[in-house]
C-alpha cells in the first residue's frame, strides 16, 4: 500500500468499519427481508452492496496513487449505494434510519458540515435508483431482532466515528507540538546563524582593515594608497579640483636605529606617523607609510600654497616632539618632505606623481634635509609641451633659470642645447655614430659642469656643498645607468632622453641648483 503509516492506518479503520457495519446491516436485512419471497438479484445485491463491495472499494484505496481522495470518494459512492439500498429493504425504518445517520455522521466526520448536502443528495439519487429499479415498495416496520442489530450496530458504529475523531484530534495536538518545538528550534538556529553572519562581517571588516593598514604604525599601507591615489586623482580630475601629494622621510634614520637601537625606531616611527596622521584632518585626506621610513600624505583639493603650509606644520611638529637624535646634525629626529601637486584642469597619472614627489624629497635630502622640496611644475617651468611627440620637444631657456654666476648659466645653457640637439637627432633621424657622440659630449659636460661647481659651492662657502656634491654623484650614476639602458637596447633613444630631461635640468638646474642662487645673486 502506498503513503505513510497515518493514511495507511486511515484506510484500513474505514475498512474495518465499514465491512462491520455493512455486515451487521446486512444481518439486520436478512432479518427484516426474511419470508418476504425476494429474488436471486435482490439477494445478491445484497450480498454484493454488504459483503463484497467494502473489501473492493479496500483494494482500490490501497492501489490508488491518492488513497485519501479514494477513500472520500468512495464515501459518496458509499452513500449512493445505500440510497439503493434503503428502497430494496422497502424503507424499513430501523433499517433507513441506521444506514442514513452512519452514512452522515461518517460524511460530517471527513468532509465536514458542508458536503452534507451531497451525501442527502446521494443518498436520495440511490433511492429513486433504486426504486426505478425495483419498484416502490414502503414497508417501514421492523422485526424487533433487526432493529436490536441496527441500533447495537449504530451504537457502535457512531462510538467508533467519534473515537476515530478523537484519535485524529490527539494527532494533530501532538503534530501541533512538534512544528511549535520545530519553529522554536528554527528560531533558535536563525539567531546562531545570525549571529555567525554577525561574526563573519565583523571578521570581513576586520581582514580588510588588516589588508590596507601597516601593523606598526597603524596607517594605511601602501597598497591602499595606491588604490585610493588612483580614486582621488579621477575624482579630482572630473571635479576641477586641485590634488597634492606629500612624500616624507625621516633624516638619518638609519643612524637613529644604529644608535638607539631597532625598537626605539620603532617607537621613532609611531611618534612621526602619529603627527602625520594629525596632519590629515579633512574628510578626504590620506595619511599612509609608504615603506620603511617614509609616509605619504594624500590632500585632494589642496593647491601648492595649502599643501605646502601643511608640509611646514608637520615638519615643525616633528622638530617640536624633540625625540633626540644625537646623529643627525639638527641634534633631534627630523623629516624631509617633497611635494607635488597637480593643479586643478590639469591632469596626471598616480606614478607621474608619485615620481615628481619623490624627485623632490631627493631634493630635498640633497638640499641639507629637514626641509620641504616642492616638486617643479613642469609644463610652466619648461616651456613645453608635455604631449609634444618624441624629437619635436625643445627645452627653451629663460631669464628665470639665471643663477647669476655666467660661466655656471653659460654651461646649464650648454645642457639645454645639448639636450635640444639629442632631440633633433630623434626629429632628423640622424645616425647612430652621431647619436653616440652628442651623448659622449653631453656627458662630458655634464661631468664638468659639477666639477665646477663644486668648486664654486665650497669656494664661496654654501652650508650644503657635500651634499650637493653627493647629489651630483648619485645623478651621474643615475644617468650613466640610463645612457647604458639606452646602449644595451633597453630604452629606446627618447625615454632616456626624457630621463635625463627629468633628472638634469627639471630636478637639478631648476630644482636642486636653485638653494644656492641666492648665494650668488645676493637674492
Ligand atoms: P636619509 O636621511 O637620507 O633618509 O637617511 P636614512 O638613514 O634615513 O635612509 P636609509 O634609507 O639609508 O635608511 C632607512 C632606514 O630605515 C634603514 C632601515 O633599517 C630603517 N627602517 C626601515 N623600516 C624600519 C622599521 O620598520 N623599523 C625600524 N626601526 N627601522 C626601519
Ligand atoms: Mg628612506
Ligand atoms: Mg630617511
Amino acid at each position: 500500500m502506498k503513503g505513510n503509516s497515518k493514511v495507511r492506518w486511515l484506510i484500513r479503520t474505514h475498512h474495518v468499519m465499514r465491512s462491520a457495519s455493512f455486515a451487521t446491516v446486512f444481518v439486520a436485512s436478512c432479518i427484516h427481508i426474511a419470508g418476504r419471497g425476494y429474488g436471486p438479484g435482490a439477494w445478491a445485491f445484497l450480498v454484493g452492496l454488504l459483503l463484497v463491495y467494502p473489501q473492493i472499494q479496500y483494494w482500490r484505496s490501497g492501489t490508488s496513487r491518492n488513497p485519501v481522495a479514494s477513500l472520500l470518494n468512495a464515501l459518496l459512492v458509499d452513500s449512493f449505494l445505500l440510497g439503493a439500498f434503503c428502497a430494496a429493504v422497502e424503507f424499513s425504518d430501523c433499517l433507513t434510519f441506521s444506514v442514513m445517520l452512519g452514512t452522515l455522521s461518517n460524511s460530517a466526520a471527513n468532509k465536514g458540515w458542508r458536503n452534507m448536502g451531497q451525501t442527502l443528495l446521494a443518498l436520495a439519487a440511490g433511492a429513486l435508483i433504486g426504486v426505478a429499479v425495483g419498484g416502490f415498495h414502503f414497508s417501514p416496520a421492523t422485526h424487533w431482532q433487526a432493529a436490536l442489530f441496527c441500533y447495537v450496530g449504530l451504537g457502535v458504529y457512531v462510538l467508533a466515528v467519534a473515537n476515530i475523531t478523537f484519535s485524529r484530534n490527539v494527532q494533530l495536538r501532538v503534530v501541533r507540538e512538534q512544528l511549535r518545538l520545530h519553529e522554536r528550534e528554527l528560531m533558535e538556529t536563525n539567531a546562531t546563524l545570525q549571529h555567525s553572519l554577525a561574526e563573519i562581517d565583523a571578521l570581513r571588516k576586520g581582514l580588510v582593515e588588516q589588508a590596507n593598514k601597516d601593523g606598526l604604525t597603524d596607517l594605511f599601507n601602501r597598497r591602499y594608497l595606491d588604490n585610493m591615489l588612483e580614486r582621488e586623482l579621477a575624482r579630482c580630475a572630473r571635479d576641477s579640483k586641485p590634488l597634492a601629494l606629500i612624500m616624507v622621510d625621516i633624516d638619518h634614520f638609519k643612524k637613529y636605529n644604529d644608535c638607539y637601537g631597532h625598537q626605539a625606531g620603532d617607537e621613532c616611527l609611531k611618534a612621526v606617523a602619529r603627527a602625520l596622521q594629525g596632519s590629515a584632518k579633512r574628510a578626504g585626506d590620506l595619511a599612509a607609510r609608504y615603506g620603511g621610513e617614509e609616509f605619504s600624505l594624500v590632500l585632494p583639493c589642496a593647491d601648492e600654497a595649502d599643501a605646502l603650509r601643511m608640509a611646514e606644520a608637520l615638519r615643525q611638529k616633528v622638530e617640536s616632539l624633540a625625540i633626540p637624535h644625537a646623529q643627525s646634525g639638527a641634534g633631534m629626529v627630523t623629516i624631509s618632505a617633497g611635494l607635488a601637486v597637480i593643479a586643478k584642469n590639469e591632469h596626471a597619472t598616480a606614478d607621474q606623481l608619485l615620481r615628481a614627489a619623490d624627485d623632490a624629497l631627493y631634493y630635498a635630502k640633497w638640499g641639507g634635509r629637514n626641509r620641504i622640496q616642492v616638486a617643479p611644475h613642469t609644463r610652466g617651468w619648461l616651456d613645453v609641451d608635455r604631449h609634444i611627440p618624441a624629437g619635436l620637444m625643445q627645452l627653451s631657456w629663460h631669464a628665470r633659470y639665471e643663477s647669476g654666476n655666467t660661466e655656471i648659466d653659460a654651461q646649464h645653457r650648454q645642457l639645454f642645447d645639448q639636450i635640444n640637439a639629442l632631440h633633433s637627432a630623434i626629429r632628423d633621424d640622424l645616425s647612430e655614430a652621431l647619436v653616440t657622440r652628442l651623448i659622449d659630449q653631453l656627458m662630458r659636460s655634464v661631468v664638468a659642469h659639477f666639477d665646477h661647481e663644486e668648486a664654486l659651492l665650497r669656494a664661496i662657502g654654501f652650508k650644503d656643498s657635500e651634499t650637493h656634491a653627493a647629489g651630483h654623484r648619485a645623478l651621474m650614476q643615475r644617468a650613466v645607468n640610463q645612457v647604458t639602458l639606452y646602449r644595451n637596447g633597453k630604452l629606446t633613444l627618447s625615454t632616456m632622453l626624457d630621463a635625463l630631461v627629468s633628472d638634469l635640468i627639471v630636478n637639478h638646474v631648476l630644482s636642486a641648483d636653485r638653494s644656492y642662487f641666492s648665494l650668488l645673486t645676493g637674492r
